[in-house]
This record gives structure tokens, sequence and C-alpha cells, in this order.
């Protein structure tokens, strides 16, 4: 799976939860879960597949600055940590790979096992489809955190109180 829906399922995960540790834990094992469904995947091999990468990185760091801009930096930081959280997997085994590491990491060879191809316009439809409502999701929870007062945007009790009002 594409970096953007990865990164936009961890960024909205990390503020849905009172609790910004079950978000970031959750933001993490998303990754799995999107893996589990066959998706087209860019390789690592060539010019082209490098430009994908890129651009998907590119888009998914523009839009969520955009998505940041009138955010508090406590929210910013839960934030771009779930983005980079639901990132992991693939930032980790990613890096092995390119080292030369042999791995033996559970997680790894868990996130190995669960993916599987698809064809890709049917994948790369439903990879935008979602980014496009997580994004819409995650825009809309921003801005109601952003009505609570400042300091409830960490503190658990605060914010379960403010999603009250
Ligand atoms: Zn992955």
């Amino acid at each position: 799976m594409l970096i953007t829906p990865h990164a936009m399922t961890g960024a909205a995960l990390s503020v849905s939860f009172a609790s910004p540790f079950v978000g970031i834990i959750l933001a993490f094992a998303s990754h799995y879960l999107l893996d589990a469904i066959p998706s087209w995947d860019v390789g690592m091999g060539t010019a082209r597949d490098l430009s994908i990468l890129f651009a998907d990185a590119m888009f998914t760091i523009a839009a969520l600055t955009y998505a940041l801009r009138r955010t508090s930096n406590v929210v910013k930081m839960r934030i771009w940590a779930g983005a980079v959280v639901a990132l992991l997997p693939d930032i980790l085994s990613q890096s092995l790979l390119l080292a030369g590491l042999r791995h033996d990491l559970f997680v790894l060879h868990l996130h190995q096992y669960l993916q599987a191809p698809a064809p890709l316009v049917v994948s790369l439809t439903s990879q935008v489809f979602l980014s496009i409502i997580v994004l819409m999701y995650l825009t809309k929870r921003i801005k109601r955190i952003m009505a609570t007062p400042p300091s409830s945007h960490i503190n658990t009790i605060v914010f379960r109180e403010g999603q009250r009002r």
C-alpha cells in the first residue's frame, strides 16, 4: 500500500482517542490491517518506482502540513507521530533491506506475510478513495479538537469533556 493511506490513517487514529498512547498503538496496528487488504505496491527497484514513492511522500507531507496549519503544537505532534508510527513497518523493513541486513523480527515477518498483490487500477482507486475519506475525517476531528481549550489537547480527561460539549 502507498504511503498516503497509511500515514493518513495513522494521523487520524492518533487523535481519535482521548489517550494519545491508545491512538499511537492503533496507528501502528493499522499498518498491518491496511496491508492485509490486497493492494498494488510500488517497488524500489527503478527510477519510476522511486519517483512514485517521492511524489507519494511529498503529497502526504503537503496534505498533513495544510491540514495542521491552524492547530496547536501538541496536536501537531500527536498527528505527525501517528503518521510516522503508521509507516514504521515499511520504514523498518525497507531500511533493513537497503542496508542488506537480515532480520528475524516477528513484526517484519508478519508484515511480509500479510501483503498480497492487487490490480493497479482497482487498488489505486480504493487507496485514493480511502485517503480522501480519512483526510476529511481528520480535518473534522482537528476542527473539533481546536474548539476545546489548549490544555485539553493532550490531557485525556479534559479532552473527553471537551468532546461532550
Ligand atoms: Zn507495509
